[in-house]
């Protein structure tokens, strides 16, 4: 297990900037997930970790020596990709120990360690089968079986379970997760779903145009994303963001129409600044008199715990989620109220947070 250390990575594909200034440090046996839309450059910097692609400037660390010169396999790390990559003329068994063949390992060795690996996995029934005969939970449980069995000082998934069904998804992402208490390895688990780097993550990286946006735990992405675009995609639904304007001595955030929602205090924000203001579904509630806001039921959705009710706010459409059965109906005017501890706010023209 190891440590993992970038400083000021960057990575060219011709003309292509596909990693900007990456700097940030793993901690021995974290589950670190990096997660953003397709094509923010996720695998290419996991492949970089693991030696499959060549960074143009900067360095990384594992377990404190500089590796960013050295080849793959040297590195001493394990891959698990989305396509599992199993050998389909060799047994489970033969091919978690493939690997350890290659080093010339003993076959009392090899099995001592296959079996071990097989039972943390719920294989040991199926270690004489093929791939053929698996399910895709099995396979993806062989490859991560494969990569186990070498002991390596980190672990780097990239998008594993992609090509599970989404029930097996739920339960393979819990059975990586108590995989990784039993072992406590060093691990990189890339994926583009915000839900599985939430539940997942001890700490998530999120990029985007090959830049980071933001690092932290699930819960202070979520309670305070830095900027307008993790706030939008971390959690979901996708928190409300309106356009409003600063009015400092009634602290509020004035929105088109002549409404106003209230201001966090401690908004470090100028009267006439125009900002975005941030509300999560959830937070939103219906008032019982003339306080809040008018908005006008466009759409309802009961989900059994909760309603998502869709309404037009101020030109906008806002999306609210209430636990209470609340009795409306489409076309009804409702009110709604924000409490100001629950709103995020970011400056519309950079986009970073400016509420405390
Ligand atoms: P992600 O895994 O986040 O979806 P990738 O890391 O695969 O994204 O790719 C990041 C960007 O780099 C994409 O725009 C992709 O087209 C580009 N890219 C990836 N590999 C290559 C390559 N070998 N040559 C040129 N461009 C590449
Ligand atoms: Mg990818």
């Amino acid at each position: 297990m190891a440590t993992i250390e970038l400083d000021q990575v960057d990575k060219h594909y011709g003309s292509y900037h596909a990693l900007r200034n990456i700097s940030f440090e793993i901690a021995d046996g974290e589950f670190l997930v990096l997660v953003g839309p397709s094509g923010c450059g996720k695998s290419t910097l996991l492949r970089s970790l693991a030696g499959l692609e060549e960074i143009s400037s900067g360095t990384i660390k594992l377990g404190g020596n500089r590796v960013d010169n050295i080849a793959a396999r040297d590195r001493d790390v394990a891959m698990v990709f989305q396509n599992y990559a199993l050998y389909p003329h060799m047994t489970v068994r033969e091919n978690m120990a493939f690997a350890l063949k290659l080093r010339g390992e003993t076959l009392t060795s090899r099995n001592a360690k296959v079996d071990k690996a097989a039972e943390m996995l719920r294989l040991t029934a199926y270690l004489d089968r093929y791939p053929k005969a698996l399910s895709g939970g099995q396979r993806q449980r062989v490859a991560m079986g494969r990569a186990m069995v070498r002991s390596p000082k980190a672990f780097f998934f990239d998008e594993p379970l992609s090509n599970l069904d989404a029930a097996l998804r739920v339960d393979m992402r819990s059975e990586i997760k108590a995989l990784h208490q039993r072992l406590g390895a060093t691990s990189v688990y890339v994926t583009h779903d915000q839900i599985e780097a939430m539940t997942m993550a001890d700490r998530i990286v999120v990029l985007r145009d090959g830049k980071v946006e933001q690092i932290g735990a699930p819960l202070e992405l979520y309670d305070k994303p830095a900027n307008t675009f993790v706030a939008g995609f971390i959690g979901s639904p996708a928190m409300n963001m309106l356009p409003a304007a600063i009015d400092v001595s009634l602290k509020t955030a004035r929105l088109a129409d002549g409404l106003a929602l209230p201001l966090p205090s401690g908004t470090r924000a100028k009267s006439g600044q125009e900002v975005i203001y941030g509300i999560r579904p959830d937070q939103w509630s219906l008032s019982k008199g003339d306080t809040g806001v008018p908005a006008i039921v466009e759409l309802i959705e009961p989900t059994g715990a909760e309603i998502l009710v869709a309404a037009q706010l101020a030109g906008k459409r806002v999306l609210c989620a209430f636990r209470e059965r609340h009795a409306i109906k489409p076309g009804d005017q409702i009110r709604l109220e924000v409490d100001p501890v629950a709103a995020h706010v970011f400056d519309r023209q950079t986009g970073q947070r400016i509420a405390p």
